[in-house]
């Protein structure tokens, strides 16, 4: 009897501190699930709970030297649907597919679809969003977008550029100018409960969009239709492959037109021009061919400054003394620098002229005659350069 009474008692003890082990074993767990990995089941509770669509910030426009608006935003609007939240689902399908112009198997296809928020399409005109807005439908979201709009087609293409699908910069200033240009997007947080419903009590929390900021260029747009104009013509009369005009203002060097035709629609960019064959082209092919199109030989391309380098020498050599414009020269039509024979323009010659003259004649052998005495030039700059008397 006594002998049982203890075996009892130590079963009790047994089962107790058994108890308590399990016990401290879930408190720990529970001190490990609350502190330690709180944060990281918060997050993941609120990606089940709230729902997060983002509103785009409007693009800065970019305007000219007369403040005329060269890119700017047109209103659009994004049709989704909320599948937890469709009551109708066959009125959504008959509304949308008329209204989208869609047909009916692909509305259904994405009404019926499992998912938090379904895409039904893009880039739609205001007006059929409001019209979608009007018919109240449960489930159906319309968020309103921007897309670029170019009011001057053409004009200017290769120097302004366009942008993407996700509104951002892909050549010209609007890739150059991007992180101005671009501005902050917004959200909408909504709370759901488990099944995905809307909890309209919670409300949704909004994160407003900031605008991009307006680029305002030196580029003034009727001194680049006039010169587009001269370019096209010069490119039909020469039957050229492209013509480019920069215009700049003589007084601080800024650009007022730039023109490298032929251009390219920017509401457009992925039309190639009208008679281009691609049939059998590979996808890098086709790149290759947008690529040509837009690039901008005003830039891209290097091109001999030539005779408009004269101004520098002449100035050099008139500010060294090297020359003088009472100087008296005689172009034979040549002029013979070590083994080279250099031909002047005028190959009869300039015959005997001076310095102001050589210059409206743009002489070759006077320039070149000059440039031999480059280094004199240079030397004379240099000395005369109140930068280099200040270090002395
Ligand atoms: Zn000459």
């Amino acid at each position: 009897m006594i002998k049982n009474k203890t075996w009892n008692r130590k079963k009790i003890v047994t089962v107790f501190f058994i108890c308590v082990a399990i016990f401290m074993v879930l408190t720990g767990r529970l001190i490990y699930l609350m502190v330690f990995q709180s944060e990281y089941y918060t997050e993941k509770a609120q990606q089940l709970h709230e729902r997060e669509r983002s509103i785009k910030a409007a693009r800065g426009r970019i305007l000219d030297a007369n403040g005329t608006v060269i890119a700017d935003n047109k209103t659009v609007c994004t049709i989704s649907v909320i599948h937890n939240q469709i009551k109708e689902p066959d009125k959504i399908v008959e509304v949308l597919s008329r209204e989208l112009g869609l047909s009916e198997e692909y509305v259904r296809g994405r009404v019926e679809k499992y998912s938090a928020i379904e895409r039904i399409k893009s880039n739609v005109d205001k007006e059929i969003g409001d019209a979608i807005r009007a018919y109240n439908l449960e489930g159906v979201k319309v968020d309103e977008d921007y897309k670029r709009y170019y009011p001057y087609g053409s004009l200017a293409s290769k120097v302004l550029g366009f942008t993407g699908g996700d509104n951002q910069g892909i050549i010209g200033l609007e890739v150059k100018y991007e992180e101005y240009l671009k501005g902050t997007e917004g959200t909408i947080l909504t709370v759901t409960d488990a099944r995905g419903v809307e909890i309209d009590e919670a409300g949704e929390q909004r994160i407003e969009p900031i605008a991009g900021n307006d680029l305002y260029l030196s580029l003034d747009m009727n001194i680049q239709s006039y010169a587009t104009q001269l370019a096209k013509q010069v490119m039909e009369t020469k039957q050229a492959e492209r013509v480019s005009i920069l215009v700049m203002n003589p007084q601080n060097g800024e650009i007022m037109a730039m023109v490298d035709v032929p251009e390219f629609d920017l509401n457009h960019p992925y039309e190639l021009p009208e008679g281009t064959n691609t049939e059998g082209l590979s996808d890098e092919a086709k790149q290759e061919l947008l690529n040509q199109m837009w690039r901008n030989g005003c830039i891209s391309d290097t091109y001999e400054p030539g005779s408009t380098f004269k101004i520098v020498t002449a100035a050099a050599g008139l500010e060294s003394g090297v020359v003088t414009c009472e100087d008296q020269f005689s172009c034979p039509g040549y002029i013979m620098v070590e083994d080279r024979r250099i031909r002047c323009h005028k190959t009869t010659g300039h015959g005997s002229e001076n310095f102001v003259q050589a210059t409206m004649n743009s002489c070759k052998l006077v320039f070149t005659k000059m440039l031999l005495f480059y280094p004199r030039i240079a030397l004379s700059l240099a000395n005369s350069s109140p930068l280099a008397s200040s270090n002395l």
